[in-house]
């Protein structure tokens, strides 16, 4: 446009012109975004995610599209978006964070905040974790605006602040207590899955429909300090060592949640040998010995996928002694916990205390901020939409539901009674080990494909007043 142009539109009131194809549009404004998106450096500490929410305000009111930005201290601002539908249906919110982990430069081959291209590749720190899925969702909502989508749904945005400190006073408890009809959905996408892509597309879907909640925990043993060469038998040390030891001895019960049956028994129709085997032992065992066995079984076989299935306790720092002639009078050991979705805090450090059989070991724990939550239904309007977008857009790939290892703030919402559930961006197995670590990046052709998809789903669960009446129920 001329800036002559441009004045006189501007003159008239006239916002910037709708590009005459919204559908090449929507995949070229999302990597455009996505690329911005990385540029604004939000690592966290401290986040600054305003910039981000900013950058996203602007390029969503080009188009007309209102947001308003949920500061909860100067510099920490989600914002949120909403196309409106007809109301036939509750709304349906489209997630994602914007700030990323630090990043050093100096052991990048690529400058992380730069978003530079090479192979086919966007780089930059954000790409996959998870400016990706803001960039794709900012630019579907705009997609929906511009082709006037009807939709018996309001289609909610919401790119969050502060998801990657895990401190203890998030952004999120705050926007929940204060604003949580701001982003009040029945149903909605997030991060949190997994999408495995080869060079022919995505092979494998696991959409995340429940998580294991984060606890740390610490074992305290007290004893009396003296001089090491009158060995005492309340060594703090030796007592630490014992309790640690019994802890990692303990099988804590296992249990195949529906989520993880639904895993598993995908799984177990491509599994060979040992891996096969264990899988359906685990499938076909009740809780108790035999499940517990199945689930050690699976534990030597495939750790990740054992971790579906019970409570873990993992130690991980040891802290005793300044001098090695003294004994001291009180040894630590940190432990970092992950609960099976809807287990109690409380429960848990009860079997721990059970399992070291010591009286005299303190546990100190950091309960969750968050009431536990239980696993996603599979049975739902958005899940079945979720599969069948796959069987249209990746016909060979195996779609199966998922619970992740780790948590995100999809639980937040979970909580007050959204169903979340997590679609990723794919990645090849390697670019997935470069999440939170060095060259982090994405595939441009994954990152359209991702946009296809979630346009997609949104589609089915959103579109149309026509749709809206057979769907009804
Ligand atoms: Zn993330």
């Amino acid at each position: 446009m001329s800036p002559l142009l441009a004045l006189a539109l501007a003159a008239a009131g006239v916002a910037a012109a709708a590009p005459a194809d919204p559908e090449a549009a929507y995949f070229a404004e999302s990597r455009e975004r996505l690329k911005a998106l990385v540029r604004l450096d939000t690592s966290n500490p401290p986040g600054n995610e305003i910039i981000a929410a900013d950058y996203l305000k602007t390029e969503l009111a080009k188009d007309g599209i209102a947001s308003e930005i949920f500061t909860s201290s100067p510099t920490r601002s989600s914002l949120v978006a909403r196309l409106k539908g007809s109301g036939a249906m509750r709304p349906i919110v489209l997630m994602c964070h914007t700030d990323v982990v630090p990043a050093a430069a100096k052991d990048w081959s690529q400058p992380p905040f730069a978003a530079s291209e090479k192979d086919g590749y966007i780089y930059g720190r954000g790409t996959a974790d998870i400016k990706s899925m803001c960039a794709v969702e900012a630019s579907l909502l705009v997609w929906l605006k511009r082709t006037k989508t009807a939709l018996a749904r309001d289609v909610i945005f919401f790119a969050e602040a502060d998801e990657e400190t895990g401190n203890r006073q998030r952004h999120i408890d705050w926007l929940m207590k204060e604003h949580a009809e701001a982003v009040a959905a029945e149903f909605g996408v997030n991060e949190g899955g997994n999408t495995l892509w080869s060079d022919d597309g995505p092979y494998e879907i696991r959409i995340q429909a429940a998580e294991k909640e984060y606890m740390d925990l610490t074992l305290v043993a007290h004893g009396q300090a003296g001089h090491a060469s009158v060995p005492r038998s309340d060594n703090a040390v030796t007592a630490l060592a014992r309790a640690v030891t019994r802890l990692s001895m303990h099988h804590f019960p296992a249990q195949v949640n529906a989520v993880a049956r639904g895993f598993l028994e995908t799984q177990a129709k491509s599994a060979k040998g040992e891996l096969k085997s264990a899988i359906e032992m685990a499938l076909s065992a009740k809780p108790g010995p035999i499940l517990d066995m199945a689930a050690d079984r699976l534990a030597g076989i495939n750790p990740e996928f054992a971790a579906m299935l019970r409570n873990t306790v993992t130690p991980t720092i040891l802290a005793a002694g300044y001098k090695a002639n003294v004994i001291p009078g009180e040894a630590q050991a940190t432990c970092n916990a992950r609960l099976m979705p809807g287990v109690r805090a409380e429960d848990l450090i009860a079997e721990v205390k059970e399992a070291i059989a010591d009286p005299s070991i303190e546990v100190r724990y950091d309960p969750p901020t968050r009431e536990p939550v239980g696993t996603m239904p599979a049975d739902t309007e958005f899940y079945r939409a979720v599969q069948s977008a796959a069987s249209e857009l990746a016909p060979k790939a195996r779609v199966m539901p998922f619970m992740a290892a780790w948590t995100t703030d999809s639980q937040d919402l979970r909580g007050r009674g959204t169903i979340m559930y997590g679609i990723d961006p794919p990645v090849t197995e390697e670019d997935g080990n470069r999440i939170h670590g060095v060259d982090e990046r994405l595939s441009a052709a994954a990152l359209d494909w991702y946009a296809r998809f979630l346009r997609e789903i949104v589609l089915k669960v959103a579109a149309g007043p026509a749709a809206a009446s057979q769907k009804a129920r």
